[in-house]
């Protein structure tokens, strides 16, 4: 899964949003420091976004104390063996009038019980099937469990099946214990009576991690797998999906129609999947099996450019994993309201709906591409063979991670994958983890797992064991932990198992240190060179706080001019010397030569290190930690030369990444890097590249741009036209207010609406207060979103209207409201000062019946837990 909090659907796009910012734009700290908030707290609430971005997360109090109790596999006493459901739709009162079948069997020990988990249902019948006859059956229910006293004792392997009607009622259930699962209601109607009219009728499920059991009894485990069929009787006139394949639909008198789904090899619970609604099936294939696209409709002409590439993802994952898709069909579906970014269940992927997007946003790129990738490899990863408890979730979670990464690697090339990789794990190390195992059989709740342990940094020390053992042996040994364990669960020790198998090694000690362990090395670094003993010299200390020492194979590469010589190395000790022959000093030293340990680390490099480094080490991360040495010196000439020649750098984020680190107010840096800038500016092929050269251009306030500025405001991307728009105002405020208010008659998105709202609310009046508070309440929420409340509120203290002053209050309140609760007191805090001025700056103008408007909705805002 990707991104699971309980909150509206904006949620990735923000995590997106600030994941691009941050890895190619830097830091935000433009609007950390323009909001005066304590910058720690923002800073922190930022990084919490970086974190989700590359997963799934809950991530705040990240190393707090967790109950000391034993997260044991569940226990299997009887196994699900299949599942079939009858599943009709009450839209009145967003329930499931269901009857279902499940055919088990006791798992090895004879038992004469059946304990189903079944959330919220109302009970009616639960009988057992002897042949044509329901025998009525006794048991006990509490709203959680469903305890069947069956009619004798079977034995390990004896097969047996109950019948159960009931109605599911997700509306009604409300989960006991954490605040993290109060959303986990399995099933959700969206505008079930359609009484919003901006909003498509839909229903979905969301399985992951214990909810599929709040729409149909079963055993809610992720050890246990079902084969399954579904018969959905939903209104003529919606489409359908679910597992596997729709084998066939009847029509009936009554308006409704009856899908059959067949789903014929086994998987887990969790994994089940019900859509309903309008959309247009857009369909592709992979070796004959059908591939295909439900997006709402006016999204059908833009379908390929958002999901098309998926059938070249499956083919690389088939080739890489040894395992050929696995299933009968692969579905992609969007869904409104989702409570999650995306979901793999089995052959029917749910993504949030901000995986739409239109052509213009596009062109900025695909920003769900990483997501579709990810689900798709959990078919594999997590679907195929599935973690056994979610205390080994991260079997799932790496591998979707890792996923991502590679198709990234295959499609775009190895400085997009390392882009990818990196950013990734700067979300680990940032996420302050360090006490959690990877694998770990204590936790508060089950959610909790889903965090930049399970996710970034699992995909990191996957990465690391395939630098380790080799390219060839790690996809050997992931075929083999998949052949071994398919249609069944795994553990960590069967993925240690399957290495050991391939390549002959002892894996106990990686995976004790990495997988059963917690944090993560912090190294210093030293680099010396002894004239009179010819030797270079790395000293390297371990300094994390604690006793625990790690042990990382380490690649040291020594250059001479472009000369190259690698040196492998175990670090292993509190201090660690290591020595080469060396006949002159090196030109760099360059410790983990391939980028790839998982470690937090400080250098004694020089500027003339960097640049070799830049030069000749060459891979991205070598790259990008020389432009950041170099950013950090922008006085002195060699860095200024470093970031001339990053300006030119063969990979776009790495082009772009250099021009947000121009400090062009120092004079060194402004003069040369002018012509560099205007002609990125004009020429880049890559929007983002060109966006940010345009962007540091309307720095400089150069008149002689004005043209280039106007004539970039029409570029199809909404960032290269919005940052051209903020550019333009800075040379020629007048000529900008009038684009602005032109654009106000155009569909604009993101950094173009942001940039249009900033000059109507600076120039315009209240009359534009149509278009602010519009294109603010339809932004998702977003590090743009977020630097436009106090833009918003400036409008709002101009704005005489009680309607338009009402409506922008609530969407300012509305926003951390729009957050998981767990980010929600990281911003909140700030949205109240800024409406506590807000309603100053209107008493003061005697505006009383405003000031009392938000008096009166901080208080009722206290009550949501604002
Ligand atoms: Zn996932």
């Amino acid at each position: 899964m990707t991104i699971k909090i309980t909150i509206k659907s904006a949620v990735p796009a923000y995590c997106y949003h600030l994941h691009n910012f941050t890895t190619q734009d830097g830091f935000p700290n433009y609007f950390c420091a323009q909001q005066n908030v304590n910058m720690k707290r923002l800073l922190l609430f930022c990084f919490a976004g970086f974190i989700l971005s590359a997963g799934h997360a809950q991530a705040q109090n990240t190393n707090a104390e967790v109950p000391k109790v034993y997260r044991e596999t569940a226990v299997r006493i009887n196994d699900l063996v299949h599942t079939k459901l009858d599943a009709r739709f009450d839209y009145s009162r967003s329930q499931l009038l269901g009857k279902v079948w499940l055919t088990l069997k006791p798992h090895f020990y004879a038992t004469d019980s059946l304990l189903l988990d079944a959330k919220g249902m109302e009970i009616k019948t639960v009988s057992l099937v002897k042949g044509t006859k329901n025998i009525p059956l006794k048991y006990t229910y509490d709203g959680l469990f469903l305890n069947i006293d069956l009619d004798r004792n079977y034995k390990g392997g004896e097969s047996y099946t109950v019948y159960i009607d009931y109605i599911a009622k997700p509306d009604e259930f409300q989960a006991k214990g954490s605040a993290a699962i109060t959303d986990a209601k399995g099933l959700y109607f969206i505008n079930p009576k359609g009484e919003d009219k901006t909003k498509p009728t839909q229903i979905w499920t969301q399985g992951e991690t214990e909810a599929t059991s709040v729409w149909v009894p079963i055993i809610d485990k992720p050890d246990q797998k079902t084969t399954d069929e579904i018969y959905m009787t939903v209104p003529a006139k919606y489409v359908t999906l679910s597992n596997g394949k729709l084998t066939s639909q009847k029509t009936n008198s009554d308006g409704t129609r009856t899908d059959y789904w067949k789903m014929e090899l086994p998987h887990a619970p969790y994994l089940f999947f019900m859509g309903v609604g309008d959309y247009a099936i857009i369909k592709d294939s992979y070796k004959g099996k059908e591939i295909s696209y439900y997006v709402e409709k006016e999204y059908a002409p833009v379908a390929r450019k958002i999901f098309g590439g998926t059938p070249e993802m499956i083919a690389l994952f088939s080739r890489l994993t040894g395992v050929d898709y696995p299933w009968v069909k692969y579905a992609q579906i969007t869904g409104r309201d989702y409570v999650s970014g995306a979901m793999e269940n089995t052959t029917a992927t749910l993504h949030q709906e901000s995986a739409q997007q239109d052509a213009r946003e596009l062109t900025d790129g695909n920003h769900w591409e990483e997501t579709i990738a990810h689900e798709l490899f959990h078919q594999w990863f997590g679907d195929y063979v599935t973690t056994e408890s979610w205390s080994n979730l991260s079997l799932n979670e790496s591998f979707a991670t890792l996923g991502s990464q590679l198709w990234n690697e295959y499609k775009y090339g190895k400085d997009a994958g390392d882009a990818e990789r990196y950013s990734s794990m700067q979300g680990y190390l940032q996420s302050g983890s360090e006490k959690k195992d990877l694998i770990r059989f204590h936790y508060g709740d089950k959610e909790d797992m889903f965090d930049a342990v399970s996710y970034n940094k699992g995909g990191a020390i996957l990465q690391m064991l395939r630098n380790q053992v080799g390219d060839s042996a790690f996809f050997k040994a992931l075929n083999l932990y998949l052949t071994t364990n398919k249609f069944k669960s795994a553990e960590a020790h069967n993925l240690r198992l399957a290495f050991e198998e391939v390549t002959g090694r002892d894996l106990n000690p990686f995976f004790n240190q990495w997988y059963y362990g917690a944090g993560h090395p912090k190294l210093d670094i030293k680099y010396n060179y002894d004239e009179g003993g010819k030797k270079a010299v790395v000293v390297v200390s371990q300094t994390q706080a604690g006793d625990k020492l790690f042990s990382v194979p380490v690649a040291i590469d020594v250059y001479n001019g472009s000369a190259k010589k690698r040196y492998n190395v175990l670090v292993q000790n509190k201090v660690d010397t290591f020595s080469f022959d060396a006949a002159a000093k090196p030109d760099l030293i360059n410790f983990d030569g391939d980028k790839i340990v998982l470690a937090q680390k400080t250098e004694n490099k020089t500027l003339d290190n960097y640049l070799h480094q830049y030069k000749y080490a060459g891979n991205y991360i070598d790259r990008r930690e020389a432009i950041d040495a170099a950013a950090k010196k922008q006085e002195e000439s060699r860095a200024v030369e470093l970031l001339m020649l990053a300006l030119h750098d063969k990979y776009e984020g790495l082009r772009s990444y250099a021009v947000s680190k121009l400090d062009v107010r120092k004079e060194g840096v402004k003069a040369v890097a002018e012509p560099e800038l205007a002609q990125l500016a004009q020429n880049d092929a890559d929007r983002s590249v060109k966006a940010a050269a345009i962007s540091k251009l309307g720095e400089y306030g150069q008149a002689k741009y004005a043209t280039l500025f106007t004539k970039a405001i029409n570029d199809s991307s909404y960032t290269v036209s919005g940052n051209a728009l903020v550019a333009l105002s800075k040379i020629d405020t007048a000529a900008a207010y009038k684009e602005a208010q032109r654009l106000t008659h155009e569909k604009t998105k993101g950094k173009l609406a942001a940039a249009v709202s900033n000059m109507l609310i600076q120039y315009g009046n209240e009359s534009a207060a149509d278009y602010v508070l519009g294109s603010f309440e339809a932004m998702p929420l977003s590090q743009t979103k977020f630097e436009m409340l106090q833009p918003l509120a400036a409008f709002l203290s101009r704005v005489n209207s009680m309607e338009a002053f009402k409506r922008g209050v609530n969407a300012i309140q509305q926003l951390p409201l729009d957050l998981p609760e767990a980010y929600r007191g990281q911003i909140t805090p700030f949205v109240e000062g800024l409406l506590k001025n807000l309603q100053k700056s209107k008493t003061a103008a005697g505006l009383n019946d405003q000031a009392s408007y938000i008096d009166s909705q901080l208080n009722a805002g206290s009550k949501k837990g604002f």
